[in-house]
């Protein structure tokens, strides 16, 4: 059976030319860049190429970029770090319900250790408002944290409105850019954001290796100690295999980023065409103009998410609910909660369908057919 991987949101495959990198790296560079002898020195040389190059990538200068193990210590890194390093300053964080939970679960960290945070509601498309930012601002705000693009229903957030909105404020700006970066061009410029977090397996680099973007003059307190890596910021030596596939992947994908989000807007609306062709009934969560353009999530009145998930599976085709999946059972989603409260439908039938390298028209066609039978038969 053809198997169909809708779930790039989640992961996604590593390109070929980043798994050639990596195995070229592996071979070759194994010395330590902290080393002063030449296979140190060789191994330093290829980390600033590959550190100037992903921060070129957002607009960034090299000495702004913290290599981290992903968006989970990323986002970790830039919340807590940068909180303990502003204590002084105020005891307020705002942050929006539909972060990611490597933010939501550092922000109820914060709040044990006595930090106030205001969690931010969001409109049915699942958009934050600008003016709810500016309401929640306080003169002991010292960070504002809010996702570029959810997981879960695409939503790209007003993050420029918020970044000239907080320009003259003390709150560092953080964002959470996991799922935008990739797909949408980002600036952190334009952007006005004082930290962003990325990862590389969702634009297919390896797992395990990400960045912290930290404006230059931004204390963060260290979350690792030990060496001097990363400007005394994460101690460790660095993973450079894994640092050349980001590279690899980040050259990639700025070459083919325009293509590659055509392509997915177009299998977008043709999923969603063919639902409509076969006669099925479903809603969508989020927005169509204001996504990225990788996610789409619908709600299938009548269905359940967790058969929905087994019968697509059956039939070989893997999509998501979207939300965290613990030892097997699926958890109602914080991100539909926030957007149309905990008594509605849509958290127990919705399923997220993501594109990426690989997706083709044929099986966009397929898996929304299998899609439609499926339904069909669950709503008898
Ligand atoms: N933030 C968002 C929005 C994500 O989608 C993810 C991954 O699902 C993360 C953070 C965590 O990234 P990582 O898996 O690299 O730790």
């Amino acid at each position: 059976m053809e198997r169909i991987y809708l779930d790039h949101a989640a992961t996604s495959p590593m390109h070929p030319k980043v798994i050639e990198r990596m195995s070229e790296t592996m071979g070759t560079l194994f010395g330590n860049p902290s080393s002063i002898h030449s296979f140190g020195r060789e191994a330093r040389r290829q980390l600033d190429e590959a550190r100037q190059t992903i921060a070129s990538s957002i607009g960034a200068k090299a000495n702004e970029i913290i290599f981290t193990s992903g968006g989970t210590e990323a986002d970790n890194m830039a919340i807590l770090g940068a909180v303990e390093a502003s204590s002084d300053k105020g005891r307020h964080i705002i942050t929006s319900s539909i972060e990611h939970h490597a933010v939501l679960h550092a922000c109820m960290r914060l709040e044990k250790l006595g930090f106030d945070v205001t969690y931010l509601p969001v409109d049915e498309e699942g958009r934050v408002s600008v003016t709810d930012v500016e309401k929640a601002l306080r003169d002991d705000t010292i960070l504002v944290t809010i996702m570029y693009a959810n997981n879960e229903v695409g939503t790209i957030q007003p993050i420029e409105e918020i970044g000239r909105l907080l320009a003259g404020h003390q709150a560092l700006f953080h964002t959470d850019a996991v799922q935008a970066f990739g797909l949408l061009k980002l600036d952190v410029n334009t952007a006005g954001v004082d930290m962003l977090s990325v990862s590389a397996h969702k634009l297919n680099g390896p797992k395990g290796i990400g960045f912290l973007f930290a404006k230059e003059g931004i204390k963060l307190a260290p979350r690792s100690f030990g060496g001097e890596q990363e400007r005394k910021r994460r101690a460790g030596t660095e993973n450079l295999v894994s640092i050349e596939g980001f590279r690899e992947a980040v050259m990639v994908n700025r070459e083919n980023l325009e293509e590659k989000a055509e392509a997915y807007v177009r299998f977008k609306k043709m999923f969603m065409d063919i639902l409509e062709e076969e006669s099925v009934t479903f809603k969508l969560n989020g927005s169509l103009a204001d996504s990225v353009p990788h996610i789409v999530n619908l709600s299938f009145p009548g269905t359940n998410v967790e058969a929905m998930l087994v019968n697509l599976d059956l039939a070989g085709i893997a999509a998501s609910s979207g939300s965290a999946c613990t030892a097997g059972s699926i958890e109602p989603s914080h991100v539909l909660v926030a957007m149309f409260g905990k008594d509605s439908e849509r958290i127990v039938n919705s399923i997220r369908f993501s594109f990426g390298l690989g997706t083709t028209e044929e099986m966009v066609e397929k898996a929304a057919r299998e899609t439609a039978l499926i339904v069909k038969r669950l709503r008898g």
